[in-house]
């Protein structure tokens, strides 16, 4: 926990919002403010009704840039930390609020869409727009938006710009950065910029990337222009494939990239992984899917590519309706939480990830070390019910790993982060950046992954630094987000029990 920053008590940080803002868009309530607290990564905790962070001031609902410019007018002249929020998806603790009397921001109501503009191939949201809504509007009309992270029935615009999100179709329309082309952000102090959006530029560096991934920790995404693109689900054409390895997988993937063809859907399911999803087929093998997708002459070109190369390589063949089918399930919404929420209490039992990226020359060697350590090293590896991996965006260069380890806590609720995603975590991200890789491919670095934020960046990491310095000099934007900051996360979270990797 970090002392309260402020000039003010949390009463008069309270009263004076009041002033700011119409009253009923500033909420004291303690239930709402205890679950203002966290995020999904102390989603165990939080079933248990546990709130270890300091409990904010307040929750205030901001309607409009205007009102997002006098809020964080504010808490730079006093010297409150903001935490902004939209959709609530987030899982690395990004929402959670280290600091004694924040101000959770939510732009959640600032949800209009502001234009469709279908010349162009772009549309203009404010922050608080649900993905899906957008989603919902622009297929009506023959567009998508092209972005499908698993979370797109909850998250919103504002996190999904903040946390650099990625969908499932990426290997064809891009992340989130290849698809914002203007925005609007606030910074501390209230002062508002907005970047126009325009196909390209070379007017210096690109300032998006500011705004893009900075996670609430330098301003706060009011406004963004994403491009579109058509909809056309009748060229859908799926393929699934059984093959014995790791390794096998990852050159089918490797050479369908490079060879110069982007299905929407790239995927590789390690036999662990397989078997939570394609248990019905998968014969505790790994499982390969890629999705065609586009103009019609174009999918029928990429499929071709995709069979051809498979073909090089000894496999079985899936049904492609079984991979529809799995693929339409895919997503998660509230029903799903409220799900997950329920058997954690009754079991005992959860889910936990870690997503990395690598170049492809180290994906089967960190996959396998990975693995093995985790196996060897892991103290309570009799608890862990699911261990392994799936890659599900390629890239020219590389690739993803998502890893999933289930566990049945066998600890007490608040020792759980300590005893099991610590060390796990720990060992996935040290290995990671070991084989020059990077530790988080698309959740954002949150709090939790803040103790190797400067590793991470090795000699570059003064360039994110003098960000921080520029924008937030009073250190007032979502603190211990990013950037480490001393008692942002409890002292179990920052270190490993297990054994010293050798880092190089
Ligand atoms: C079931 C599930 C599946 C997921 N699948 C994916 C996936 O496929 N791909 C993927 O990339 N991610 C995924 N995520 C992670 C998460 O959903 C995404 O990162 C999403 O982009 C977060 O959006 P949100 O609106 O929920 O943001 P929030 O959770 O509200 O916020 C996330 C972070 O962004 C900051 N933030 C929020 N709004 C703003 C703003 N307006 N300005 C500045 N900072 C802001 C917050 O302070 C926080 O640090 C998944 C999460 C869940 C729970």
């Amino acid at each position: 926990m970090i002392e309260s920053l402020s000039s003010l008590s949390r009463e008069q940080i309270a009263e004076q919002l009041q002033q700011l803002l119409p009253a009923d868009q500033v909420e004291t309530a303690q239930e709402v403010l205890d679950e203002a607290r966290v995020d999904r990564f102390k989603k165990y905790q939080s079933v248990h009704g546990l709130y270890t962070a300091p409990r904010p001031a307040a929750v205030v609902s901001v309607r409009s840039t205007e009102e997002v410019s006098r809020i964080l007018a504010f808490a730079q002249e006093h010297r409150t930390n903001i935490v902004p929020r939209t959709g609530r998806t987030g899982t690395e603790g990004g929402l959670e609020t280290s600091v004694e009397d924040s101000i959770v921001l939510d732009c959640s109501a600032m949800d209009g869409i502001l234009s469709i503009d279908p010349e162009n191939m772009q549309v203009t949201v404010q922050a608080g727009v649900p993905l899906q809504r957008l989603e919902d509007t622009l297929r009506a009309q023959g567009l998508t938006t092209g972005h499908s992270p698993q979370s797109k029935p909850l998250a919103q615009y504002g996190g999904l710009v903040a946390t650099r999100s990625i969908g499932q179709f990426s290997t064809l329309y891009g992340a989130i950065e290849d698809m914002v082309t203007g925005l609007e952000i606030v910074f501390p102090g209230g002062e508002v910029s907005r970047i126009k959006s325009v196909p390209r530029r070379a007017a210096g560096p690109d300032i998006r990337h500011i705004a893009i991934g900075n996670e609430g920790a330098l301003g706060v995404i009011t406004e963004a222009t994403v491009q579109v693109f058509r909809f056309e689900p009748e060229n859908y054409a799926f393929h699934g494939f059984l093959v014995d390895d790791m390794a096998t997988g990852t050159a089918i993937l490797r050479e369908v990239i490079v060879n110069g063809f982007r299905p929407s859907v790239t995927r590789l399911y390690s036999p662990e992984d397989a078997d939570q999803h394609f248990s019905h087929f998968s014969e505790d093998r790994c499982v390969v899917v890629f999705v065609a997708e586009g103009p019609a002459s174009l999918a029928a070109a990429t499929s071709a590519e995709i069979e051809r190369v498979a073909a090089q390589h000894e496999h079985t063949r899936v049904d492609p309706e079984l991979i529809r089918e799995w693929f339409e399930n895919l997503n998660w919404g509230a029903e799903k939480i409220e799900a997950e929420k329920r058997a954690m209490l009754e079991t005992a039992h959860l889910g936990f990830t870690t997503e990395i990226s690598v170049n492809w020359s180290e994906v089967v060697s960190l996959y396998d070390s990975i693995m093995t350590r985790i196996r060897e090293e892991f103290p309570r590896a009799e608890d862990l019910t699911m261990l392994g991996a799936h890659s599900s965006h390629s890239y020219q260069t590389g690739t993803n790993l998502y890893f999933v380890y289930d566990y049945t806590i066998g600890c007490e609720p608040e020792q759980e982060l300590g005893v099991y995603h610590a060390p796990i975590n720990a060992i996935i991200v040290e290995e990671t950046l070991r084989h020059g890789g990077s530790m988080v491919h698309h959740h954002g670095i949150g709090k939790y992954r803040t103790p190797w934020t400067e590793q991470e960046h090795g000699s570059a990491y003064p360039m994110l630094q003098k960000l921080k310095e520029s924008f937030d000099p009073q250190g007032i934007m979502n603190r211990g987000t990013i950037f480490p900051a001393a008692g942002a996360i409890p002292p179990e979270a920052e270190k490993p029990e297990l054994g010293q990797p050798q880092l190089d």
